[in-house]
C-alpha cells in the first residue's frame, strides 16, 4: 500500500492506463525523482478496453523485462481471415482471402492479443520493483490544476478522494511536472485549455469478450466478416484458448442519440452477429465483459499546456498523452499502443531534464514528435476503417482490403514512426553510413555475436528501459586494439572534457547515462578481449566488476554490417533511451558527437 500522497512531487501522472503506467514504471527508474501516480477507480483495471499489441509494444516490453512472459499467456496473431458475401448467395459468408501477418520480417516480435488489464499490471510490477519502487494511488481524482509563473513546484493540483471512507474529501498537491494520461475525457487537457478537433459524430461498436459455442470455423483467427447488409464484425481471438472478441459494427451514432447507443442490449448485439456471420451461428454461453465503444477520431491542438505564440513563452509543464491527445476506431488495434509510446516519450525526457542531465527545452520536443504520429495514426485508421466499412460491391477488387493490410503493414506494427531533425534527431548527412538504421525510427535489432560468452545474441534486446542513451560503436575492420578510429574514439570518450560521457557525476559508474558498445567486423573467437579499449568494458557496481559483455563481434551468415548496410570504414550510431535512432555519425567526427549532446545531454556542464 502507497504512502500518503506528499504534499509536493516532482512528476505527477493521472490515469493508469496504458500511457500512465508506461510513463511510471520509465520515472520509477530514476531513484532521485518523486513521482506519483494518481487513479481514480478503487483498484486495477480487471477486464475489457484494448487488446490489440503490435510488435513494436512487444519490442518496448522487451526494454521492460516482461516480453517473455506476456508472449506466452497472449493470443499470436498469424494470420487474418477475411469473410464477405457469397457472391451466389449473398445472404451467406465465405471466406474471401487470407493475409499472412508481416510477411516481410517488419520485426523479430510476434503480434499479439491479450488483454490491457495484463499488460497494466506488468507495468505495474516493473514499477514496484524499480528503485523508487512506485504503487499507483488508487481512489484520487484529478480535478484541475493551476500552474504558476514560477516556484519550485510551479503546478497546483486540486484531487478529490474517488473512493474509501473519506470519499469527497479534497485536497492539493503541487508538482513540478504533470502527465496527463487520463483518457478520452480527460480533465487534464480541459485544464490547459486544448480541444479536441475532428469528427461531429462518433461511431459505435457492441463490444463483447465472451466464450460461446459456434460452427464458424475461423472462430480462432482474427478475422474482418462483411455481410452484404447487416454489417460487420471484426473477431479477435483471445489468450486462454476459448475466449475472443467481436467488435459489431453498430454504424455512425446520429447527433441527436443522446446516449441511447448505449442501452443496446447484449441480446441486440449477439442477434446481429448471427445475422452476419449466416450460415453459422453463435450461441453465446458466457459473457465475460461487454460494452457499447463509442469513438469518433479526433486529435487535440497541442499535447502540451504551452499556446503557440504566447507572451513570454516558457517550456511546458503539463502533457497529455494517449487517449487525452487522440481518439479513433478499435478496427486497426492502435489506441492501447500509441498512448504506450506517447508515455515513453514523455518519461525519460522528464527524467532526463529533472536530473540536470538536459535541458528543459529537451521536453518542448515531446508535443513536435508526438502530434505527427497522431495525426498520421488518425489518417491511417481513417482510411482503414472505411474500407472495412466498404460494402463489398463498392470494392473495385475483391482482395483490396487484404491487399491494403499487408502492403501497410508496417504501420500497424507500430514502426512507420519517423522523427523529424530536431533538437534530438541528427540530420541525415552521414545516414548513408548506417542504411539499415534510419534516423528518426527506430532502433532496429540484430544478430551479434558477444565476444565474453559467444553468445549469438540480438543487439537492440539488451537496450532496456534505464533511461540511458546508447552509443553504439560499429568498428573499421582493424583487430581489436589496433591503432585506428576506434581507438582514437575509445580514447576521446574516456578521457575528453568534450566526451558525453564526462557529464556523468562522480561516484556513478562510469556507464550509468551512457551504455557504450562496440562492434566489431570479426567473429567473436577473433577477438582479443583484452586488446579492448577500455570505455568498452567499464569498471561497474560495489565491487568495481569489469562489464565484459559491451563487446560484440558478427555472427557468421548474419553479419550486422550485411544485414543494416553498415559501412565497412565504421560508424557510430546513438541511440535515444526510448530506442530511436538519434544521430549517425564517422568514428572520426568526435566534434560533431561532443556537439549533439552538448546541446542536449551535457549534465552538469549545462
Ligand atoms: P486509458 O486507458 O483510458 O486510461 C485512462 C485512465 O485514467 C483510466 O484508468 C481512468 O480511470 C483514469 N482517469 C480518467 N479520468 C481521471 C481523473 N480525472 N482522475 C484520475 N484518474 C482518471 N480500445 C480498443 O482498441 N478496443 C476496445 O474495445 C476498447 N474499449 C474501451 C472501453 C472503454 C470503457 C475505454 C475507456 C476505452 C476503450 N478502448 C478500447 C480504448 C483503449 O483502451 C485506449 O485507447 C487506451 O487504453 C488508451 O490508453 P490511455 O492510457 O491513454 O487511457
Amino acid at each position: 500500500r502507497p504512502a500518503e500522497l506528499p504534499d509536493e512531487v516532482d512528476v505527477l501522472i493521472v490515469g493508469s492506463g496504458p500511457a500512465g503506467m508506461l510513463a511510471a514504471a520509465q520515472l520509477a527508474q530514476f531513484p532521485d525523482i518523486t513521482t506519483r501516480i494518481i487513479e481514480r477507480r478503487d483498484g486495477r483495471l480487471v477486464i475489457g478496453q484494448a487488446d490489440g499489441i503490435q510488435a513494436r509494444s512487444v519490442e518496448t516490453f522487451q526494454a521492460f523485462g516482461f516480453a517473455e512472459r506476456i508472449i506466452a499467456e497472449a493470443y499470436r496473431i498469424t494470420e487474418m481471415a477475411f469473410w464477405r458475401p457469397d457472391t451466389n448467395n449473398p445472404h451467406n459468408i465465405v471466406r474471401g482471402g487470407r493475409a499472412v501477418d508481416d510477411t516481410t520480417g517488419i520485426s523479430e516480435f510476434p503480434h499479439l492479443i491479450v488483454n490491457q488489464a495484463r499488460v497494466l499490471d506488468y507495468f505495474a510490477e516493473v514499477a514496484a520493483h524499480a528503485p523508487t519502487r512506485l504503487v499507483p494511488d488508487y481512489g484520487w481524482e484529478f480535478q484541475t490544476l493551476e500552474v504558476a509563473d514560477d516556484g519550485d513546484h510551479p503546478v497546483t493540483v486540486s484531487l478529490v478522494r474517488s473512493a474509501g471512507p473519506d470519499q469527497g474529501a479534497e485536497r492539493t498537491i503541487r508538482a513540478k511536472y504533470v502527465v496527463g494520461c487520463d483518457g478520452a475525457r480527460s480533465k487534464v487537457r480541459d485544464a490547459i485549455g486544448c480541444t479536441m478537433a475532428g469528427d461531429k459524430a462518433n461511431h459505435a461498436w457492441g463490444v463483447m469478450d465472451v466464450l460461446a459455442r459456434t460452427d464458424f470455423p475461423d472462430i480462432r483467427t482474427k478475422c474482418a466478416i462483411q455481410s452484404h447488409d447487416g454489417g460487420s464484425i471484426l473477431l479477435i481471438p483471445r489468450e486462454g484458448g476459448h475466449l475472443f472478441r467481436m467488435y459489431v459494427d453498430l454504424g455512425v451514432v446520429p447527433e441527436n442519440d443522446n446516449g441511447a447507443v448505449r442501452n443496446t442490449s447484449m441480446d441486440q448485439i449477439i442477434a446481429n452477429a448471427n445475422r452476419i456471420l449466416h450460415p453459422y451461428t453463435l450461441d453465446v454461453r458466457n459473457v465475460a465483459w461487454h460494452s457499447v465503444y463509442e469513438v469518433g477520431h479526433r486529435l487535440t491542438n497541442r499535447f502540451d499546456d504551452v499556446v503557440p505564440g504566447q507572451v513570454g513563452l516558457r517550456t511546458p509543464r503539463v502533457f497529455i498523452t494517449g487517449d487525452a491527445c487522440h481518439t479513433h476506431s478499435a478496427k486497426a488495434g492502435q489506441g492501447m499502443n500509441v498512448s504506450l509510446q506517447d508515455g515513453f516519450n514523455i518519461a525519460w525526457k522528464l527524467g532526463h531534464v529533472l536530473e540536470g542531465r538536459s535541458p528543459e527545452s529537451l521536453l518542448s520536443t515531446y508535443s513536435a514528435e508526438r502530434q505527427v504520429v497522431a495525426r498520421n495514426l488518425i489518417d491511417f485508421d481513417r482510411t482503414w476503417s472505411t474500407m472495412m466499412a466498404k460494402k463489398p460491391e463498392e470494392f473495385e477488387d475483391p482482395a483490396e482490403l487484404e491487399d491494403f493490410y499487408v502492403r501497410t503493414a508496417e504501420f500497424p506494427a507500430g514502426f512507420m514512426t519517423e522523427y523529424a531533425p530536431s533538437l534530438i534527431t541528427g540530420a541525415a548527412t552521414h545516414q548513408g553510413l548506417a542504411a539499415g538504421f534510419p534516423l528518426g525510427k527506430r532502433f532496429k535489432s540484430a544478430m551479434a555475436s558477444r565476444v565474453c560468452d559467444t553468445n549469438p545474441i540480438h543487439l537492440g534486446h539488451h537496450a532496456t528501459a534505464d533511461g540511458r542513451w546508447r552509443i553504439y560503436v560499429f568498428a573499421d575492420p582493424a583487430p581489436a586494439g589496433d591503432p585506428g578510429p576506434v581507438a582514437d574514439l575509445a580514447e576521446w570518450l574516456s578521457g575528453s572534457p568534450d566526451s558525453p560521457l564526462a557529464a556523468t557525476p562522480n561516484g556513478l559508474d562510469a556507464d550509468a547515462w551512457f551504455d557504450v558498445k562496440v562492434i566489431y567486423q570479426q567473429p567473436h573467437e577473433d577477438i582479443d578481449i583484452n586488446k579492448v579499449p577500455e570505455v568498452f568494458k567499464p569498471l561497474v557496481g560495489p565491487f568495481g566488476l569489469v562489464d565484459y559483455e559491451k563487446v560484440y563481434g558478427t555472427v557468421p551468415g548474419e553479419d550486422i554490417f550485411d544485414a543494416r548496410g553498415l559501412s565497412r570504414d565504421g560508424v557510430v550510431v546513438v541511440v535515444r533511451p526510448d530506442q530511436y535512432v538519434a544521430n549517425i555519425l564517422p568514428l572520426t567526427a568526435t566534434a560533431e558527437l561532443g556537439e549533439y549532446f552538448a546541446r542536449i545531454h551535457s549534465g552538469a556542464r549545462v
